[in-house]
């Protein structure tokens, strides 16, 4: 009952608040264009976020010079940590307002960009940062927002969404409002090249996962169905090659449109139980947002599979006439055979990238907040397509723990 309210809520929502897809440009060096598109729209005193990695190894170099080149009056803040905290936010923002910043340009992982979008928001409205999480709190347009993702995995570069961590509660805060959409992105194969195997595959799952969400939601619709089958295909196909090859550029360009894709799809259809457990183990581990997703996956794709055969098999399908490029195959297996097989798929994905099948900061003694903080979190912001109990989380935080995919579900 309540699983259903929470559809028509969510539904109504993305219906009265559609969402947008920002302005994109890709290829290498389009950060550039991006920045030039920028200063052609006025704007002369950038923050430019980023994080350390690539600000020290010279990744933003090119990018600086031609700023400055062009007149602008650059204010540098790189202290982004992953999982950004609130004390990240603040220092941001007073960067922002010492220096007199117009707009808000970052370079980076979605920690980068979420909390760049929540200083972009915080320069422009007069509140604390308490008073903008949650979901429509923003009064006043961002300070012009444009975005560069180098992880090619949480989609933030479309979303209506930050999360920042809370170091006290160990709870990840939201803060979603359609004025978080950038006005412009770049997807600029060049600063792709450098992300390393191990978080090219966890980042890649990550968008496999926000692209399975999605297409499994209650909440899901025409168009985000569409662009997470698109995700769902690109993935499979590319993300092995731009694991086992970080200099393969079309790969990386195709994982980063997927990301973007796999973004859109859960911006408008929402998440599940993936993210509700994950978001809880990295608020109390600091746990990689992309390598939780990834070993909790496979638990949640079994626990699902009762409710989404359907879905399941039609991805199946999909995948399988993917493979057969030009010949589109019929098939006379049941749904449940083919939403077998799907799940196999996705493990001998995972198997492919080095996912791990355990996460070893993961503490019993942690099992029941935890449990209890991601069935509170599904109950109140997703339309998950089986509701889960306390004590199946549990389940699957054990298996996660113990590092068995075997599930037994009472
Ligand atoms: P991240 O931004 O934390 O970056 C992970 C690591 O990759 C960092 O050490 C960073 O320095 C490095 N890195 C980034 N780009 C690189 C490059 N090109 N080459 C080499 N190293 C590079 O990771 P992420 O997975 O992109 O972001 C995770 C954060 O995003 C979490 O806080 C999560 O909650 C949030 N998130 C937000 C949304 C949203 O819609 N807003 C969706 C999903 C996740």
């Amino acid at each position: 009952m309540f699983n259903s309210i929470m559809t028509l809520a969510l539904r109504a929502l993305a219906t009265f608040y559609p969402s947008q897809k920002p302005l994109m440009f890709s290829g290498a060096h389009s950060a550039i264009k991006l920045a030039d598109f920028m200063i052609d729209s006025g704007i002369q005193r950038p923050l430019l976020i980023t994080d350390r990695f690539l600000l020290d190894n010279g990744m933003l170099d090119g990018l600086i010079t031609h700023l400055k080149k062009r007149g602008c009056v650059v204010t540098t803040y790189a202290d982004i940590i992953p999982n950004p905290t609130f004390a990240v936010i603040e220092s941001g923002l007073a960067s922002s307002k010492k220096n007199h910043c117009d707009a808000v340009f970052v370079v980076g992982g979605g920690s980068a960009i979420d909390a760049a979008k929540v200083i972009a928001a915080a320069s422009t409205n007069k509140k604390p940062l308490t008073q903008l999480t949650g979901i429509l709190k923003v009064d006043n347009p961002l300070l012009p927002f444009y975005a560069v993702p180098t992880t090619s995995g949480t989609g933030s570069e479309v979303t209506s969404a930050a999360v920042i961590s809370d170091s006290e509660t160990h709870k990840k805060q939201f803060f979603v409002d359609p004025k978080y959409i950038p006005k412009a992105i770049a997807l600029d194969s060049e600063l792709l090249k450098s992300l390393p195997p191990a978080i090219t595959a966890a980042t890649g799952m990550d968008a496999l996962t926000h692209a399975i969400e999605a297409y499994t939601s209650k909440n899901h619709f025409a168009d985000s169905d569409q662009d997470a089958e698109t995700a769902i295909r690109l993935l499979f196909r590319f993300l092995p090659a731009a694991y086992q090859n970080g200099d393969d550029i079309y790969a990386r360009e195709m994982v980063a449109v997927a990301s973007f894709l796999a973004g859109y799809a859960f911006n408008k259809a929402g998440l599940g139980y993936v993210h509700a457990i994950s978001h809880q183990i990295s608020a109390h581990y600091n746990t990689a947002h992309g390598l939780a997703n990834a070993v909790i996956l496979p638990r949640v794709l079994r626990f699902n599979q009762s409710s989404c055969q359907k879905r399941y098999a039609a991805l199946e399908q999909l995948l399988t006439n993917n493979s057969a490029r030009q010949s589109v195959t019929t098939t006379t297996e049941t749904d449940q055979e083919l939403a077998q097989q799907f799940i196999a798929r996705v493990d001998r994905l995972s198997d492919a990238l080095n996912i791990p099948v355990n996460l070893t900061d993961l503490q019993p003694t942690d099992f029941n907040a935890i449990a209890q903080q991601a069935i509170a979190e599904a109950r109140r912001s997703y339309a998950v397509p089986r509701v889960m109990k306390k004590e199946q989380a549990t389940v699957i935080l054990k298996s996660v723990h113990s590092g068995s995919r075997h599930l037994c579900f009472s």
